[in-house]
């Protein structure tokens, strides 16, 4: 028992599955001792996936354009229209990095681009049909709300008639960027040109309504008070309470547990390299991992919690194994968006794999649904292929003919 008699409640009463409020979520946040707060959320995990299974996914971030016109303050990655350095890939080269990223035993791709003033509808009807067309085994889970409202905009359609669309034209999984903060204040602050928390969730709630499940990430560490972190993922547990009470379903889902809606929940922390925020005050690793166990026991109605290591390192995503995390998400053959903010971090699939099983976890590789696809439960049963390697802007380059395979050691 802690000092803090309420403090106990809350934590046997999140870990024994039962709901917390937004309060009592932002008093654990800041006032839980730190075992307590992760051996609850590690029970929550615990109970969800009793076999002590960490999946992993072998994925692929390819970009379509830098083109934004929507001009965040924390995007290392965008340009202006008619700036000098900004590009749109012609699909050939989009088909080819799908070709050679399936080579390496990618099962999805990450479709992610900026806001291009002449990409309406019809371009992400043609992107999403040309790639399932020669790749249909690949799923495509890809842009977010952001998005679906700017394409929508372009076209002067409904935001319905662009989901609908790009559904049927591939589309298999929204993908939950764009959220960064989505309460009011910090979010004009960081993307004031960006749609708002409340219309973000309302697309999302159009996308799960009609069958397109997503999930959902957050961007932390630009200033936003402790109290707006919580309220950010107070938002997505209300959208993901109504994907519940109305049975919005994505019928392959519910093999992995759970109806549709949000699939899993991602927080990662904000990158200050070569963007207008510089200077900003960063998430620290505690701030980061305090806010994961925190995170496990607020949704208790999203199926899977990701770490970042990306962002915040490999040891701090291993830690946050024990934390509630069941997920350590992609290997990232090319990720070219959050690197340009100063993110360094890679890896490949062997290491991938021997963080999980050294914190104690059964590794399994994955789908895009959280299907396992294999489960390693000796190293008997590790991949062999020294070849599937994270790697970055820096040497992803955008003309280069075979992705360079480098030694992540
Ligand atoms: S984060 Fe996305 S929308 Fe914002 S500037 Fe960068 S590319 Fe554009």
């Amino acid at each position: 028992m802690t000092a803090n008699r309420e403090i106990d409640d809350i934590l046997q009463r999140a870990a024994d599955g039962g709901r917390i409020t937004p309060e009592e979520a932002l008093l654990l946040y800041t006032d839980a001792p730190f075992h307590g707060l992760g051996e609850a959320a590690d029970t929550v995990r615990r109970r969800r996936f009793p076999d002590g299974i960490v999946t992993y996914l072998i994925d692929r971030n390819i970009n379509y354009t830098n083109v934004c016109v929507t001009a965040c303050k924390f995007c290392a990655f965008f340009r202006a229209p008619k700036h000098r350095d900004g590009w749109a890939h012609p699909m050939e080269e989009i088909l080819r990095r799908c070709g050679e990223a399936i080579d390496l035993g990618a099962t999805q791709v990450m479709l992610q681009g900026g806001h291009h003033p002449e990409f309406g509808v019809a371009y992400y009807e043609s992107l999403f049909s040309a790639v399932k067309e020669a790749y249909p085994q690949l799923a495509i889970h890809s842009i977010g709300p952001s998005e679906i409202l700017h394409m929508a905009k372009v076209d002067g359609v409904s935001i319905e008639e662009a989901i609908v669309r790009i559904k049927a034209a591939g589309l298999d999984s929204i993908a939950g960027a764009g959220a960064e903060m989505l309460p009011q204040r910090p979010r004009k602050a960081i993307a004031p040109l960006k749609e708002s928390g409340e219309r973000w969730i309302e697309v999302m709630t159009i996308a799960h309504r009609n069958g397109l499940s997503s999930t959902a990430t957050m961007m932390m560490g630009t200033g936003e008070t402790n109290a707006e972190r919580i309220e950010h993922i107070r938002m997505i547990r209300d959208c993901q309470d109504l994907a519940v009470a109305n049975g919005y379903s994505d019928k392959a889902v519910e093999t992995s547990h759970e109806v549709g809606g949000f699939r899993a929940f991602i927080p990662w922390t904000y990158q200050p390299e070569n963007n207008h925020l510089k200077g900003r005050t960063q998430a620290s690793n505690m701030e980061y991992l305090r806010f994961i166990a925190v995170s496990r026991l607020f949704f208790d109605n999203v199926a899977h919690l990701q770490a970042s290591w990306l962002t915040t390192g490999k040891d701090v995503g291993q830690l946050a194994l024990h934390l509630g995390v069941d997920d350590l998400g992609s290997i990232m053959l090319e990720e070219n968006v959050i690197s340009s903010a100063g993110a360094r971090h890679r890896s490949n699939l062997h290491e991938l794999i021997w963080m999980i099983r050294t914190a104690d976890r059964v590794p399994a590789w994955r789908d895009t649904l959280y299907n396992h696809l294999k489960v390693h439960w000796t190293e008997a049963d590790d991949p062999t292929d020294d070849r599937v390697v994270s790697h970055f802007s820096s040497i992803a380059m955008p003309d280069r003919k075979t992705l360079p395979l480098v030694d992540a050691k």
